[in-house]
């Protein structure tokens, strides 16, 4: 079953793979996925409406009080949570006052829980604006998708909305500091993980040269019968090989057994 999609800006505490208790923060609408990519395996279904232009949605869209407010109240609770993650029904950096949601989010943050961290998942399809870039600095975990090495590619993977350049991307990503990438990687039609597709992307991460990457496999329903699953052991062999090749360390997950540090 696909995930269904949230239903206000604040979701869980849910247990997240790599990072423990994580509140996730959604900024974008509650009744329809909103992304700049319709990727092969969203484990939120098919993107409703696949722009970079959030303009014509934007009463749709949580305004900045709204998720202050809501994280306030959750920060000053007993409940636990050692992460907040902006992820949610589509790209997060696309909401227009992005950059200012980070710099309320880091303010209550060091005000009421210190020690929680600041994560984002982002389809980094946001970097073409110069605030959202800024604001990453003050962001603990930046987590930006790279899930292959070729425009071809990210065409059949990640089925960019119009004007979403995949040249943009990768230039920004190599201008970037102290970013983590994160690949989903799968098998069947399309795929991403054959031997070309691989050394493709490892030539990028060589010049991306991230903090760590970060890879992984579907693990749950995807709106396609065609895609297949990557073994962990295929994961772990990308993961050593990436290692030997770039220098980049990179940490391969899978369901129920945590896998190879490179
Ligand atoms: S970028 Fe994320 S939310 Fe958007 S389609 Fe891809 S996986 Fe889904």
């Amino acid at each position: 079953m696909l995930l269904p999609l949230q239903q206000g800006v604040l979701y869980g505490p849910v247990k997240s793979r790599r990072y423990g208790l994580s509140l996730g923060v959604n900024l974008m609408p509650c009744g329809y996925k909103l992304c700049s990519l319709n990727c092969v395996y969203c484990q939120y279904g098919l993107t409703s409406v696949g722009t970079i232009d959030l303009a014509p949605y934007a009463a749709d869209l949580p305004r900045v009080e709204e998720v202050a407010g809501a994280l306030e109240e959750k920060l000053r609770s007993s409940t636990p949570f050692n992460l907040i993650t902006f992820s949610g029904n589509g790209e997060p950096t696309l909401h227009p006052h992005f950059a200012e949601i980070v710099d309320e989010t880091v303010r209550l943050r060091d005000a009421h829980r210190p020690q929680v961290k600041i994560a984002l998942l982002s389809n980094a399809t946001g970097l073409t604006t110069p605030a959202v870039r800024q604001s990453l600095a003050k962001i603990d975990l930046p987590i930006l998708k790279l899930d292959v090495g070729t425009e071809k590619g990210f065409l059949a993977i990640n089925r960019p909305a119009r004007r979403v350049r995949f040249e943009d991307i990768v230039e920004h990503l190599i201008n970037l500091q102290n970013i983590y990438i994160q690949s989903l990687f799968v098998d069947g039609t399309p795929a991403n993980s054959g031997r070309g597709d691989i050394i493709a992307w490892m030539a990028l991460l060589r010049r991306i040269r991230p903090r760590e990457a970060h890879i992984y496999s579907i693990d749950r329903s995807v709106p396609s019968t065609q895609l297949k699953l990557v073994s962990p052991a295929r994961l772990e062999e990308i993961a050593s090989t990436a290692y030997r090749q770039t220098g980049v360390k990179v940490r391969a997950f899978y369901p129920r057994r945590r896998a190879v540090r490179a």
